[in-house]
C-alpha cells in the first residue's frame, strides 16, 4: 500500500547538523531569556523590530508586506504581515501561549519563622508539587512602587529554593501519595536567614526588607501591587551524547511560541493572506482574563488591523493553527498512551485533531475538511509531521486554546512539539522536532 500511514523520522531528511544548530542556538537563548510571558513579549518584540516590524499605528495606511505588532498589556503580543488580499478574505493565524507553570508569590508573601525568611507561594498551572522542592529557583516579575514606577526584580545573582524533608525523618511523608507528600501551603520559598537588630529583637525579615528597599526601592506593602513568581533556575541545555534534545524550563509552550514566531520571520515574500502570530498568556489557568485567549484583545486587534472591517467576516474566512505541545511517548511510562495515536520524539510536529478528556469533553475537534486543509499544506511543503492525541481515552487529557479560536468561527486544529516531562521544571524536546515545527509554521503562514 502506497499510502499506508507510516510515520517518517525527521532524520530521514538530510539536514546537516548546522541547519539544526542554527535554529536551536536561537531557541536556547529565547528560553534563557523568556522565563515569563512578559519576558517572552520583550524578547520577541526586540527580535521582530530587528526584522523590520514596527508598532501598529491606528489610522496609518499599511500595504501588503508591511510588518507590524500589537502588544497587550506587556503580557501578550500579536505579530502581523499584511497579505495581498484584504483581511476579510481570511487571516492565517498561528497562536501559542507564553505562560508556563510556576510558583507565584502570594499577595502578602513575607513571613519569618524560626529565624528563616519564607515567601508564601500559590502555584500557577498544573504542577506535581514534589518536583519543586530542593531545586534552585529564580525570582521573576515586577513590582509597582508607590510613585507608579515599575521595577523588574530579575537579578542573575539571586537564587532561592523550597526545602524538602530529609529521608531520615520522612517516614510519614513517604507513606503519602505523590499528590499529598508536598502540599500547596508547604511550597514556601527560602529567602533569608541573617538577622539584624530591630528594636529589642533580632529580625531576619527587617534585614530582607532593608535589602529590598536598598536594591529595588520597594517596601513590604508594595508587594501587593506586583506580579512575582519563582521559576526553576536551570540553564537550558542540549541533552544526550548526541545533543539531539533540548532540556529547559517552560518549553510548554514556548517551543511553539518560538517556532511560530520564527516561522513568521521566515516569510520573505508578501503572503496572499495576512499572516498572524498570536502569543498569549493564561493558557495554563484556563485562558481567562484580559491577556488570555478568551479575552477580547484578539477582536480589538483584528478590528484595528483591518481598519474596522466586519470581524465576523474575517473570522469565518480565517484559519488557525493552535500551536501547543503534546505528550511524547516515554518508554518508561508507555502505558498511558495508545502507541498508534501517540506523538513520538523526532517524527515532527504532531497534528492533534482533538484534545479534551474522556468523551472528548471540552475540545473543538477539528473537522475532516480542516484536517485535510492543514495536512495538504504540510504535504505540499514536504513537512514531516505525525498525527495523534494526548493519552489513552480514559487516562486523562488536557486542553489548549484551540477551542477558544474555534468558538470564534475560525477553523482550527492543534499542532505542536511532543515533550517528555511536560510541566516539570525541566522539560525535554527533540531538536529535530523544533526545526521541523518551524518549517510547518512557515508552510502555513507564507
Ligand atoms: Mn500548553
Ligand atoms: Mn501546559
Amino acid at each position: 500500500m502506497e499510502h499506508e500511514y507510516k510515520k517518517k523520522s525527521v532524520y530521514e531528511k538530510h539536514y546537516t547538523k548546522d541547519d539544526l544548530s542554527k535554529t536551536v542556538e536561537k531557541y536556547l537563548s529565547f528560553l534563557k531569556f523568556g522565563k515569563t510571558e512578559r519576558k517572552c513579549v520583550e524578547y520577541t518584540v526586540r527580535a521582530a523590530e530587528a526584522a523590520g516590524f514596527t508598532a501598529f499605528e491606528d489610522g496609518k495606511k499599511y500595504n501588503p508586506g508591511d510588518k507590524v505588532y500589537l502588544i497587550n498589556r506587556g503580557k501578550a503580543v500579536c505579530f502581523v504581515i499584511f497579505g495581498k488580499q484584504p483581511m476579510t478574505a481570511g487571516v492565517h493565524i498561528a497562536a501559542a501561549h507564553i505562560d508556563s507553570p510556576r510558583l507565584d508569590l502570594k499577595v502578602n508573601p513575607v513571613s519569618e519563622e524560626s529565624g528563616l525568611l519564607l515567601l508564601k507561594t500559590h502555584y500557577y498551572g498544573g504542577i506535581k508539587k514534589y518536583q519543586w522542592t530542593a531545586l534552585p529557583l529564580a525570582l521573576e516579575g515586577i513590582v509597582i512602587r508607590k510613585d507608579g514606577t515599575a521595577v523588574d526584580l530579575r537579578r542573575e545573582d539571586l537564587t532561592f529554593c523550597v526545602t524538602d524533608l530529609l529521608p531520615h525523618l520522612a517516614g510519614d511523608q513517604m507513606k503519602k501519595t505523590l499528590a499529598e507528600g508536598v502540599e500547596g501551603e508547604d511550597l514556601r520559598v527560602l529567602a533569608g536567614s541573617e538577622p539584624v537588630k530591630d528594636g529589642d529583637k533580632d529580625s531576619v525579615k527587617a534585614n530582607v526588607l532593608r535589602l529590598l528597599y536598598e536594591e529595588f526601592g520597594i517596601e513590604e506593602d508594595d508587594l501587593q501591587c506586583a506580579e512575582l513568581t519563582m521559576v526553576p533556575k536551570l540553564e537550558p541545555a542540549l541533552i544526550g551524547f548526541d545533543k539531539s534534545m533540548v532540556g529547559a524550563y517552560g518549553q510548554d509552550d514556548r517551543v511553539c511560541a518560538f517556532t511560530a514566531f520564527e516561522g513568521l520571520l521566515d516569510v520573505t515574500e508578501t503572503p496572499e493572506k495576512t499572516a498572524m502570530v498570536f502569543l498569549v498568556d493564561k493558557e495554563e489557568v484556563g485562558s481567562d482574563g484580559v491577556t488570555g485567549m478568551q479575552g477580547r484583545f484578539f477582536e480589538r486587534a483584528l478590528r484595528r488591523l483591518s481598519g474596522g472591517a466586519d470581524l465576523l467576516t474575517i473570522c469565518a474566512a480565517s484559519r488557525c493553527l493552535s500551536a501547543d505541545v503534546n505528550a511524547a511517548l516515554d518508554p518508561i511510562y508507555p502505558n498511558v498512551l495508545d502507541k498508534q495515536n501517540a506523538c513520538e520524539m523526532g517524527f515532527g510536529p504532531c497534528i492533534t485533531k482533538y484534545t479534551g478528556a474522556r468523551g472528548k469533553s471540552s475540545t473543538s475537534d477539528a473537522s475532516a475538511e480542516t484536517m485535510f486543509y492543514f495536512i495538504k499544506k504540510m504535504r505540499e511543503a514536504d513537512v514531516t509531521f505525525q498525527t495523534g492525541e494526548l493519552g489513552k481515552v480514559d487516562v486523562g487529557g488536557g486542553g489548549t486554546i484551540a477551542k477558544y479560536m474555534a468558538n470564534r468561527d475560525i477553523d482550527t486544529v492543534d499542532i505542536g512539539v511532543g515533550l517528555l516531562s511536560m510541566h516539570a521544571p525541566f522539560e525535554i524536546a527533540s531538536v529535530a522536532d523544533v526545526y521541523e515545527t518551524r518549517r510547518a509554521m512557515h508552510a502555513f503562514l507564507k
